[in-house]
């Protein structure tokens, strides 16, 4: 139900940049529609949202969000149905994520129907970059930032809520081989791990690059405290098949809700599958790899999509997952998402929200 409605002052770009793309070769983040969406909150409230072409945007260096890092995004992906329409992937789970990051670092909420409306009238308006390809999809960039130019740590005054969007191809083409992080930490208790700050990124980028160096692909976080307990993967959740049942983190301060995450349990409670939401220590992963109880394990996120674990890094071991190839359950929750997501299964579950 729409119940802010929303006055979008609309400027076209003179010229569309898609004859230039490469539909066929593209890199995931580096390819940006024609138009963008600004909106700005100053003196209480969100006002002046408009469509501009893509492009620069002029702001003093003193704002705090470079400072402070009052800064957020979320992640989510339009796409052609099979009937020709457009469909945005259950955006209200973004706007409600989003909102649960703004409290978080003291940044004003954005009335969820101002939000999907904000991206619909976006991709409305650039809906020929949306590729038409087997997992492909028009990646769309919300994020919000302070924008007050005053160096004083308080929270800022002023703000900018930016949509992007850009086509993109699979984020990952292999299957993974990730390390287990038992020294750096990602978030901790009491943090802002389930926001999607852009702290939190900076935070994970130098560990990410020590493991590259050590020739793994992703980490595995672990709680801060012991470093034994599973929480996510790189910038996705993580899920294993144990004993034939589906087992992922329970959600808590240190994890990212993930609307993919949320999709696929709900998918696996439809098919009766057991789904367990819990703890899952490191050597209980460990163990059942060497036994042969741990038969899949695979990432999760809008980005990711559904990418198998081949192999898992822990103090110098590596424990060999079963040929991710031969996984059932990832490659059939693979196919069910995304015959849904392209409009070839009936949406039972409301997920598609038709632009
Ligand atoms: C975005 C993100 C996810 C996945 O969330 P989705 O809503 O499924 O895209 C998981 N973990 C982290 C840390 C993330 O940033």
């Amino acid at each position: 139900m729409v119940t802010d409605t929303l006055d979008i002052q609309i400027s076209r770009a003179e010229n569309s940049n898609i004859s230039q793309l490469d539909f066929n070769n593209l890199t995931f983040g580096k390819h940006f529609s024609d138009h963008m969406l600004v909106a700005d909150y100053e003196d209480g409230q969100w006002q002046n949202f408009r469509i501009l072409p893509y492009g620069e945007i002029s702001l003093s260096p003193a704002i705090s969000s470079l400072h402070y890092g009052q800064a957020f995004f979320e992640g989510l992906k339009a796409y052609k149905l099979a009937d020709g329409r457009v469909s945005v992937f259950r955006p209200y789970k973004n706007a409600e994520r989003f909102n649960k990051s703004a409290e978080r670092l003291c940044m004003p909420q954005l009335p969820e129907d101002l939000f999907v409306q904000s991206i619909a009238a976006l991709v409305d308006i650039d809906q020929q970059w949306i590729p038409e390809k087997e997992n492909h999809a028009l990646y769309i960039r919300p994020f919000m930032f302070a924008t007050e130019a005053a160096l004083g740590v308080h929270p800022s005054s002023s703000y900018k809520f930016c949509v992007l969007t850009g086509p993109v191809g699979p984020y990952f083409s292999k299957y993974l081989k990730v390390k287990v992080e038992t020294e750096y930490s990602r978030a901790c208790d009491g943090g802002f791990g389930f926001a999607k700050a852009a702290g939190n990124y900076a935070g994970s980028l130098l560990p990410a690059k020590k493991a590259a160096e050590e020739g793994f692909d992703q980490l595995i976080w672990t709680d801060s405290r012991e470093h034994a307990y599973v929480e996510e993967l790189g910038a996705a959740n993580i899920i294993f098949m144990i004993d034939g049942k589906m087992v992922t983190p329970s959600t808590r301060d240190t994890i990212l809700k993930g609307v993919t995450r949320d999709s696929i349990l709900e998918i696996a409670r439809s098919w009766n599958l057991p789904v367990e939401e819990r703890r899952i220590a490191v050597t209980e992963v460990l163990d059942g790899i060497k036994s042969g109880k741990v038969t899949e394990a695979f990432g999760v996120g809008t980005a990711a999509t559904i990418t198998p674990i081949a192999a898992i890094g822990f103090e110098g071991e590596i424990y060999t997952l079963p040929d991710p190839a031969k996984g059932e359950y990832a490659a059939k929750l693979r196919k069910t998402l995304d015959d849904l997501k392209y409009g070839r299964a009936a949406d039972t579950n409301n997920w598609n929200f038709i632009v």
